[in-house]
């Protein structure tokens, strides 16, 4: 799979891009980046990519030639703009979005950009949530993780994407690992019984409890029961 990110800020890309799981899905080849860095395409001598808005207000706006520009190239790709005025990102959009072949990450700055550039080539908006960051790069990391993860041999058992928190609609339960007790606290006793149906019995029990105390809004348990 390949992922364009176009940004005022290539450098922002450079740790995330080598180390842990991104950086091994890219090393073998699971993962391919293309760091595109709209300064290129900026107007005049000095490069500009903002001007004031029409109709005035506070803060500048990327203008839309630069950006038609570096897009253009990419038309026949996946465009995603991060926005807070887009939907809201889940586990399911990553999922759906780590099966494309290619797609592209437009990264905001100021007060965002022209609405001429979604018109022209935005497929699909979306928010990290309610809440303003300086700029797009923050959600871009987030989706490039997010992706890498779900993409085939990059996470080394497969079952730990299936059974994780949101599938299904449930929180993960809590896990443990040795020693069985610390400072007085211990691990649930079931967890040591070796009885792999009271294990799952018990886990399942868990994520739902967890998932009705914490987070009701995601609906229905995985047999399908609603809270
Ligand atoms: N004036 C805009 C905010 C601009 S913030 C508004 O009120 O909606 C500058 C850039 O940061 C945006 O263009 C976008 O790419 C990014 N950004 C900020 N908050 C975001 C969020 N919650 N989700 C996704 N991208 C965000």
């Amino acid at each position: 799979m390949k992922i364009n990110i176009v940004t005022m800020f290539p450098e922002f890309f450079d740790a995330l891009l080598e180390v842990s799981l991104v950086g091994r899905a890219r090393a073998e080849g699971q993962l391919e980046t293309n760091v595109i860095d709209l300064r290129e395409f900026g107007l005049g001598k000095h490069r500009q990519l903002d001007d004031a808005p029409f109709g005035g207000g506070p803060g500048m706006v990327m203008m839309v030639e630069p950006l038609d520009k570096a897009l253009q190239p990419l038309a026949s790709t996946h465009r995603i703009y991060f926005t807070p005025a887009g939907a809201p990102l889940t586990q399911a959009t990553l999922d759906r979005w780590a099966i494309e072949e290619e797609v592209t990450l437009l990264c905001g700055r100021y007060e965002g950009i022209d609405q001429r550039v979604i018109d022209l080539h935005i497929d699909e908006e979306v928010s990290l949530g309610d809440y303003v960051l300086a700029g797009g790069e923050v959600a871009a990391a987030l989706v490039i993780e997010g992706i890498a993860r779900l993409l085939p041999g990059v996470v080394g058992n497969p079952d730990s994407t299936e059974c994780e928190s949101f599938r299904g609609g449930l929180l993960e339960e809590p896990v443990y690992t040795r020693p069985a007790e610390y400072r007085g606290l211990e691990v649930p006793e079931v967890l040591l019984s070796g009885d792999h149906g009271r294990i799952e019995e018990w886990r399942r029990r868990q994520r739902e409890e967890r998932t009705r105390a914490r987070r009701p809004d995601l609906g229905e348990d995985a047999d399908g029961r609603d809270y």
